[in-house]
């Protein structure tokens, strides 16, 4: 599946003891989650609604394991499968299907809207008030601006998608067949078309391939040989985000297969019937004929958050700015986490002044190697990006940075003054890294903020809790702090790559076996659990189910 990521959650997204709240509420701070996808259902698996009045908002009354999406377009996996209710994770909170459309952070109320098939005329719109409010809306499908994206391709983001994607591939193969078509409109039928060469534009190219390859060649045997699968990528290779060997591989078993993948191409326009491809290289512009497309480049912002991000100050931005307490900026009691949010790290030589100020106890105007060692002690915990950099360079190596000779070591490494201080620490902030837009870090992130928001009532915690470094006294928590576990990429024909903890990257059949008893496992329920379990045995035996 493109770019799967194994996700960190422990065990199952199962109702817990403590969510069946006893008593009455009263007291209770309001708690609202918008979003019922991989951070908000981790948060509110953990949450204590022994302590918070938890409200959820979400226009979908379940939740989807998205790293399976890819396999319900070629029907391995039943789309049912990988849904699971919302009400049956989460006995006992009030859940509002709906889609929140305005939030006004100053008078802490939202504007939700029933944007369903079913509702009462003249009343969809209603409010909400919170004390505390936790974003994770997730993001949408990106087009960039691109002309006729919306109109003539599919996505490849929710549940519906790939059920509509499903039904074309069949389609294109029955229309491919009927006898009054010329061959070029056959053919033209059977060209399948991929924008972006990511995880899952990869995966779902490699999952159609095992279609037409596996099932549909034996069932559509007269037009088997006019099916064509392309992939449009605009940088030098595919799966650009994994290790080389796993985009070489990718790229060499996609070659054999006969699945052309374009790189260096951008994408200009889509038309009804094809799409206008511009070649880095050569700046030549050729059109690409599809029976369908699937554009999969990227993720955007949805609209509620274009507009709430305008009114706290956070203009021309793609996603929510949080702190690394994952509050967001620009307002309070506001918090964000998954596809939707960022955390802005705060940059060592932002505060150089300051920690050298701090860390120079005697006042002497320089830092002995004990001072300054202490100093980066403390700050690690402030600076993640300080943790990376300590391990690799050992403060002998700070020593040597600042161009100090082993002779003059006694007296001189021992005493930096402020611009060499600097001079150490000026590759730093080269360690800060984005956090990918992956399930594993919304469901991280999700957990760590339950597990901070349990914790708070007990902990007197204020909000706009000071920053220990900075000594405006000593914040609550920890902040979050991310741990990948490795990610997969599957490749089809029972190939997969994948990237696991410690650099380790293994590749093949014996990978793909990894997978499917990773993504068994990472199941949110026993029944979801069986239901793909039992999909999958179903196609081994009986292939896959090719009606519309
Ligand atoms: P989502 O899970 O998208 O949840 C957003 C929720 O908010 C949804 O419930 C939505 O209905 C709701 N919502 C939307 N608008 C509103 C609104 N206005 N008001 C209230 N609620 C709203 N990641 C991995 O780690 N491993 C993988 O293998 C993997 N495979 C993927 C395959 C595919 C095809 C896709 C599309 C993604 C994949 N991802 C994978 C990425 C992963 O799914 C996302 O990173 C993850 O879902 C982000 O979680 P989230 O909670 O931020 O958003
Ligand atoms: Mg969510
Ligand atoms: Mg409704
Ligand atoms: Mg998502
Ligand atoms: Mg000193």
């Amino acid at each position: 599946l493109g770019g799967l990521v194994l996700v960190a959650v422990d065990g199952d997204l199962i109702p817990v003891q403590a969510f069946t709240s006893t008593d009455p509420g009263e007291g209770k701070k309001k708690l609202v989650v918008l979003g019922t996808g991989w951070g908000g259902m981790s948060f509110l698996k953990q949450i204590d609604t022994r302590q918070y009045d938890v409200k959820i908002i979400s226009p979908r009354n379940y939740f989807v394991f998205t790293p399976l999406l890819p396999s319900v377009t070629n029907g391995t996996v039943e789309a049912r499968s990988i849904a699971e209710p919302v009400r049956r994770m989460l006995s006992s909170v009030d859940f509002y299907e709906s889609e929140c459309v305005n939030i006004d952070a100053v008078n802490k109320k939202l504007l939700c809207r029933d944007a369903s098939n079913v509702r009462v005329k003249g009343k969809e719109d209603f409010e909400v008030d919170y004390d505390y409010l936790i974003v994770a809306v997730g993001a949408m499908s990106n087009t960039f601006g691109t002309e006729g994206v919306k109109e003539y391709c599919h996505f490849l983001k929710e549940l519906e998608d790939a059920e509509k994607i499903r039904e074309s591939v069949v389609d294109c193969f029955e229309t491919a067949c009927l006898p009054h078509l010329s061959d070029e409109e056959r053919k033209r039928m059977l060209s399948f078309v991929i924008v972006g060469g990511g995880p899952t534009g990869v995966e779902f190219a490699a999952e159609l391939y095992d279609l037409v390859s596996e099932d549909l060649a034996s069932l559509y045997p007269s037009v088997k040989d006019l099916v064509t699968v392309t992939v449009i990528q605009s940088g030098d290779h595919i799966l650009n985000t994994f290790d080389h060997r796993i985009s070489k591989f990718a790229e060499e078993k996609f070659q054999r297969d006969g699945v052309t993948v374009k790189t260096n191409c951008r994408v200009l326009k889509v038309n009804e019937k094809d799409v206008l491809v511009k070649e880095k290289a050569t700046g030549q512009e050729v059109h690409v004929p599809f029976g369908m497309a699937v554009w999969s480049t990227g993720i955007g912002t949805r609209p509620v958050l274009t507009k709430f991000m305008k009114t706290i100050g956070q203009t021309d931005r793609r996603v929510l700015a949080t702190d690394e307490w994952l509050r967001v900026k620009g307002c309070k009691d506001v918090w964000a986490v998954g596809d939707c949010a960022t955390i802005e790290q705060r940059k060592v030589v932002d505060d150089i002044a300051y920690l050298f100020e701090k860390a120079d106890i005697d006042k002497s105007g320089t830092l002995e190697i004990e001072e300054f060692q202490r100093t980066m002690e403390k700050a690690r915990e402030r600076y993640p990006q300080l943790e990376v950099y300590l391990q690799r360079q050992k403060f002998r190596h700070v020593v040597d940075m600042v161009k100090i000779s082993p002779g003059d070591a006694k007296e001189k490494a021992m005493h930096l003054n402020v611009d060499e201080f600097k001079k150490s620490l000026a590759q730093v902030d080269k360690q800060l890294k984005l956090f990918p837009a992956t399930a594993q870090v919304a469901a991280q992130q999700g957990a760590y903020l339950a597990a901070c928001f349990n914790a708070l009532p007990k902990k007197d915690y204020k909000p706009e809790g000071p920053e220990r470094i900075r000594g405006e006294g000593r914040h609550r928590f920890r902040q979050f702090q991310y741990r990948h576990m490795g990610q997969f990429a599957p490749l089809g024909s029972e190939q997969c790559g994948a990237e696991l903890p410690g650099d380790w990257v293994s590749i093949g059949r014996s990978t793909q076996w990894l997978w499917y008893s990773v993504y068994a496992s990472k199941q949110v329920s026993w029944r979801t659990r069986a239901l793909v379990l039992f999909d999958w045995t179903k196609r081994l035996f009986f292939g896959r189910d090719s009606s519309r």
